[in-house]
C-alpha cells in the first residue's frame, strides 16, 4: 500500500532518515525553552527535527501549539510538528483542524494512541481516526503491542501488562492507514532505573521492521530514557527513523533548573536553560547521525 500523503513533511523525512540509514531526533516539548533550543540545535548541526508536544500541551494552552507551528516554518532546516500519544478521539478531532499561519494542519502528524483499548476496539478506533487525519494531510503512528509505564503528561499505562509487538500486530496496523509505527520490543516508557536494565529484543525490532516496510512504514523509537549512544545506534541499524527523547536532552536542564531557581535572575536562568537543551540536542544528533542531514 502507497502512502497516500507523499507530500507531508514528516513522512519525507522519515523517508529519508530510512534511505539514509539515521535517525532523526524528536524532542519532547514542554516549553518554549525547549522548542527554541532544538531547532537552535537543528540549525547549528543543518539536522532535520521533529518536535513531540503531548495533549496536556494543547490542553495547557492552544498558543504552545501555535508557537510550535510557527517556529518549525520559521526554521531554516525541515523542523516538523508531531502530537505524541493523542489517547482521546475528541481531542484528535479537534488538534487536526488547528491550523498554522500558512493554511497548512499544523501537526504534520499525530499519534493515534488507543492502546488503553482491548486490540479489537483499539484497531477499530485507530483505523476511523487515521482516516480522518490522512484526510487533512496529517500523517499518523500507532503503537501495537504496549509499551509500559508513562511519562509526564500521559497516561501510565502501569495498570496494564507490557505487551511485546508481534508480526499479526503490524499486518494489523499498517492495515489501517498509519505512517509511522511504535513498536514494543523491551522499550518502556519513563526511566529503566539503571543502564542494566535495558533489555531489548533486537531480532524482534529486526522483523517488525521489515514487516512495516512491506507496507511502507516507517518505525519510530519511543522509551529511550538512559539509553546510551550505543543502544541507539543498535536500534537505528535495525531501521528506527524517529526517536523520541525526553530526559535524554532536558536532563541537564532539569537539574539546573532545580538548583538555580530562586537563585539569578528569570532571565538568566531561561537563557541558560536554553543552552543546555541545545547542548544535550546537538550531541545526540551527532549520536544519530542526522547532522546534515537537512
Ligand atoms: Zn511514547
Amino acid at each position: 500500500m502507497p502512502s497516500t500523503l507523499p507530500n507531508n513533511r514528516a513522512v519525507k523525512m522519515l523517508n529519508a532518515a530510512a534511505e539514509g540509514k539515521y535517525g532523526v531526533l524528536g524532542v519532547v516539548s514542554y516549553n518554549m525553552e525547549t522548542i527554541i533550543a532544538s531547532i537552535r540545535a537543528a540549525e547549528a548541526k543543518k539536522a532535520p527535527l521533529q518536535i513531540l508536544l503531548f495533549p496536556w500541551a494543547y490542553k495547557y494552552s492552544p498558543l504552545l501549539v501555535d508557537f510550535a507551528a510557527h517556529a518549525s516554518r520559521k526554521a531554516k532546516v525541515p523542523v516538523t510538528v508531531h502530537m505524541d500519544h493523542a489517547q482521546d478521539p475528541e481531542v484528535i478531532k479537534a488538534v487536526s483542524q488547528i491550523k498554522a499561519e500558512d493554511g497548512t494542519p499544523a501537526f504534520d502528524s499525530i499519534m493515534v494512541d488507543m492502546s488503553h483499548y482491548e486490540k479489537e476496539e483499539n484497531l477499530a478506533k485507530t483505523k476511523e481516526l487515521v482516516a480522518l487525519c490522512r484526510e487533512r494531510g496529517i500523517a499518523t503512528e500507532a503503537e501495537p503491542g504496549r509499551i509500559e509505564g508513562g511519562e509526564d503528561g500521559v497516561k501510565d499505562t502501569a495498570e496494564l501488562e507490557g505487551m511485546m509487538t508481534t508480526a499479526e500486530e503490524v499486518d494489523d496496523f499498517v492495515a489501517t492507514g498509519i505512517d509511522f509505527l511504535a513498536p514494543a520490543f523491551g522499550n518502556v516508557h519513563g526511566d529503566y532505573y539503571g543502564v542494566e536494565n535495558i533489555h531489548l529484543d533486537y531480532d524482534r525490532l529486526a522483523s517488525i521492521q521489515k514487516k512495516a516496510q512491506e507496507g511502507k512504514v516507517q518505525i519510530v523509537l519511543h522509551g529511550t530514557n538512559e539509553f546510551p549512544p550505543e543502544i541507539m545506534a543498535k536500534c537505528i541499524e535495525r531501521g528506527v527513523t524517529r526517536v523520541n527523547v525526553n530526559k535524554l536532552v532536558l536532563s541537564d536542564y532539569n537539574a539546573y533548573v532545580a538548583e538555580h531557581t530562586g537563585k539569578v535572575p528569570l532571565t538568566e536562568l531561561l537563557e541558560r536553560g536554553t543552552e543546555l537543551i541545545q547542548k544535550q540536542c546537538e550531541e545526540w544528533m551527532d549520536h544519530l547521525g542526522c547532522s546534515g542531514k537537512a
